[in-house]
């Protein structure tokens, strides 16, 4: 794995994540592109598949606040915080 600036934004293979231009990542001809806080971390381990749920639902947030303004995207948030709740009780 080599460490080197990204020559164009992309996406990380480790945790899905996207990285900018000229972002340190790792690179390797078998994986591709990871951060470089991602080298060395198993893409399939349940701690990494936490954490890449939170960097995408983190990036998601983002989009909305962009989208609909502060106000809503947290109405968008707790609905589903809300949502998922519910479908966790469900399968009880
Ligand atoms: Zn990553």
């Amino acid at each position: 794995m080599k460490i080197m600036n990204a020559k164009y934004a992309g996406r990380c293979e480790t945790c899905g994540g996207s990285f900018d231009e000229g972002a340190e990542i790792g690179w390797s001809r078998s994986i591709g592109a990871v951060h470089s806080h991602c080298i060395g971390v198993d893409p399939n381990s349940p701690e990494n598949q936490e954490y890449s749920r939170g960097i995408a639902d983190g990036e998601r947030r983002q989009a909305e606040k962009a989208i609909y303004g502060e106000a809503f995207a947290e109405e968008l948030a707790v609905m589903d915080e809300f949502n998922s709740y519910w479908k966790y009780g469900e399968d009880y």
